[in-house]
């Protein structure tokens, strides 16, 4: 059976996710106050409709319990943001993500239990710093509080050299998981691999470890 979607609030963040959902041929109802937006999304969501998300009848009139899936999409209106949450919780809706404005935000759409709370512009704005340290970072991922996974291609102080050699475990207290060649990836890199030029290397650590492996190595 086809999942369902249903994205609440059309702009920029919540319009980008129905697009891809729909290219992806999942079932996604799109819903926004706003009619000129529900109109931009007629021809690309499954259905798109004129809603009040703050309006308990309407989304059960939308038949909104049916749905697998629901992402908030609502940015500047908070209390918007949060009474919706509320009320998506309330109907026990078995997914809902939100996109929140703040840390504070964050914070209080996890204790209403969102299931999922994403700041796209603050983790946006780190990938982006992060490649703009080194032109050799490709990403970075934020796994907790406190540590992430970085895709850096092999700079010039590693190629030529083996993991032995680089003792990234030993001098950094990172662990190379995964070693990327083109479209293979090697997933159990083994100690005397030499790095190539191209190769990626797919590393995980404590931000502070690997702030130093990308410092020096990188
Ligand atoms: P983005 O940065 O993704 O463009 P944003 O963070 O600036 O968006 P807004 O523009 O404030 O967020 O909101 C996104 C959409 O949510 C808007 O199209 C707006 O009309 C819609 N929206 C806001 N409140 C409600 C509501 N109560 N019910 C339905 N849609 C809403
Ligand atoms: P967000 O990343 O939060 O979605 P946004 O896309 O909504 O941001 P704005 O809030 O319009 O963008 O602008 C971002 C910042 O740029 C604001 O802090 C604003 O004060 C600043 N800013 C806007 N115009 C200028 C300017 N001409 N000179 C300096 N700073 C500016
Ligand atoms: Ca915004």
């Amino acid at each position: 059976m086809k999942r369902e979607f249903a994205v609440i609030g059309l702009g920029r963040f919540g319009g980008s996710i129905c697009r891809e959902l729909s290219m992806e041929g999942m079932e996604v109802m799109a819903i926004d106050h706003d009619e000129d937006k529900v109109n931009e999304y007629k021809n690309i969501a499954s259905h798109a409709v004129i809603a009040d998300s703050t309006d308990e009848a309407s989304l059960k009139e939308l038949g909104i319990k049916n749905i697998d899936h629901v992402i908030v999409a609502i940015g500047d209106n908070i209390q918007a943001s949060i009474l919706t949450t509320v009320i998506l919780t309330d109907l026990g809706i078995k997914k809902i993500t939100v996109k929140a404005q703040n840390d504070r935000h964050e914070k209080i759409l996890n204790k209403i239990g969102a299931d999922q709370v994403v700041h796209p512009e603050r983790d946006m704005g780190k990938r982006i710093a992060h490649s703009i340290i080194s032109n050799n970072i490709l990403d970075y991922l934020e796994l907790s509080d406190d540590h992430s996974i970085v895709e850096v291609k092999a700079g010039r102080k590693m190629r030529g050299n083996t993991l032995v050699d680089l003792d990234i475990r030993a001098n950094y207290g990172c662990n190379v998981v995964a070693i990327k060649h083109g479209k293979e990836i090697n997933v159990s890199p083994s100690a005397d691999d030499v790095l190539k030029e191209d190769d990626v290397l797919i590393v995980i650590g404590s931000d502070k470890d690997i702030s130093r492996f990308e410092k020096h190595l990188v």
